[in-house]
């Protein structure tokens, strides 16, 4: 789980000053840094949008046609469980209560995932080493591209600027019917050991998968047979898989975004909140739908620096941190809108598409 080719200085003065200024803007305007009513409200919300979309989908009232409508709009619903309710839970931001964070993280078992394997990936592996080629299992994709300068380059890769678009949309078909089970398994996520689920986490992973494949593929494939019941799934995840992969990809793999290649055997020294802010890229701060939509991950380097803070509070926080920054001498990296930001990331992949050049090897004149 740590990566011992890094050791992170958590105390800088550019830290105490982030951390003084986001406390003082909590106790100046007597908020609470956790979701609260507002994202209590805003999960209500998007749970119904949730259910009406889907039972909508399978009550067949439209027939095929609004099946698959069905199913599209049932996908982005799919999505805002994931950006604005899941991820504030497994990440202890959703409210002050222990229990309701476990809850809400809960609604990633309930809808194709596992809260217990996210909570080591993502907010361990992901949270703290973001861009670090070996030990974030985010930029790797088991070869199919190459995201990162120090990743092989293979001959397949000159065209994933092209291709990689359609395999996002099967990310998450991946990730029902093969990762979750694989990593358990094996006790393994990428690079880093991983403790079976046990007790309570493993009957929520078994109950999860039950509701997830009932609700998607069981129940459809009762109501209008294999053909249609299948297709209805694969276009609901297709969806899901290719919002969840860009949203990521924006923030992390962009121009704009540093790489850590880290040499064995030694240990480098950096500071937390630099390594954070120089691997992630803000995006649509100014779009409120965007902004509404994805919880704040369009915020993701807030979200980097102060993970328990509720995504509710990163556009308030934002101004703040980018102050502090400018104070400090240290880049806050942002991409303008939506589409300028898509750019960014297919342009990244269209540099790492080029094989590396090879330095030519001097030989000594004998
Ligand atoms: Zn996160």
């Amino acid at each position: 789980m740590k990566d011992d080719r890094i050791k992170f200085d958590r105390n800088t003065p550019f830290q105490r000053a982030l951390r003084d200024e986001v406390d003082a803007y909590f106790k100046a305007n007597n908020l609470d840094p956790k979701g609260g009513a507002a994202l209590a409200r805003k999960a209500a919300f998007i749970i119904g949008w949730f259910l009406v979309s889907y039972a909508f989908s399978i009550s067949g009232v439209l027939g095929t046609a609004g099946l698959f409508i069905g199913a599209v709009i049932t996908g982005l619903a799919h999505a805002a469980i994931g950006f604005d309710i899941m991820h504030d839970g497994n990440h202890g931001a959703f409210s002050t209560s222990k229990a309701v964070n476990r809850w809400m993280g809960r609604t990633l078992d309930m809808v194709g995932g596992s809260s217990y394997l996210w909570r080591h990936k993502h907010n361990v592996m992901h949270h703290t080493y973001p861009n670090v080629v070996g030990t974030d299992d985010d930029i790797d994709v088991g070869g199919l591209a190459r995201l990162a300068p120090e990743q092989p380059h293979y001959a397949a890769h000159r065209l994933q600027h092209l291709y990689m678009w359609g395999l996002y949309g099967l990310i998450s078909v991946k990730w029902n019917f093969y990762d979750d089970f694989a990593q358990v398994a094996k006790g393994q996520i990428f690079t880093s050991k991983v403790p079976r689920p046990k007790g309570e986490e493993m009957v929520w992973f078994v109950i999860g998968k039950i509701i997830h494949f009932g609700w998607a593929l069981v129940l459809p494939i009762a109501l209008f047979g294999w053909g249609l019941g299948i297709a209805f799934y694969l276009v609901e995840a297709v969806v899901l898989g290719v919002t969840l992969a860009v949203v990521f990809q924006l923030a992390h793999c962009v121009e704009e975004a540093d790489f850590t290649e880290l040499p064995e055997g030694t240990v480098t020294e950096l500071d937390f909140a630099k390594h954070q802010l120089a691997t992630t890229v803000d995006f649509a701060r100014d779009n409120k739908l965007v902004t509404w939509f994805l919880g704040g991950l369009n915020f993701q380097a807030i979200h980097h620096l102060f993970p328990k803070i509720s995504h509710v509070h990163y556009p308030a926080l934002s101004p703040i941190v980018e102050r502090v920054c400018a104070e400090h001498g240290v880049a806050y990296r942002l991409n303008g809108g939506f589409m300028e930001a898509l750019g960014s990331h297919y342009r990244w992949l269209k540099r790492m598409s080029i094989p590396p050049v090879a330095v030519p090897v001097v030989k000594p004149a004998l």
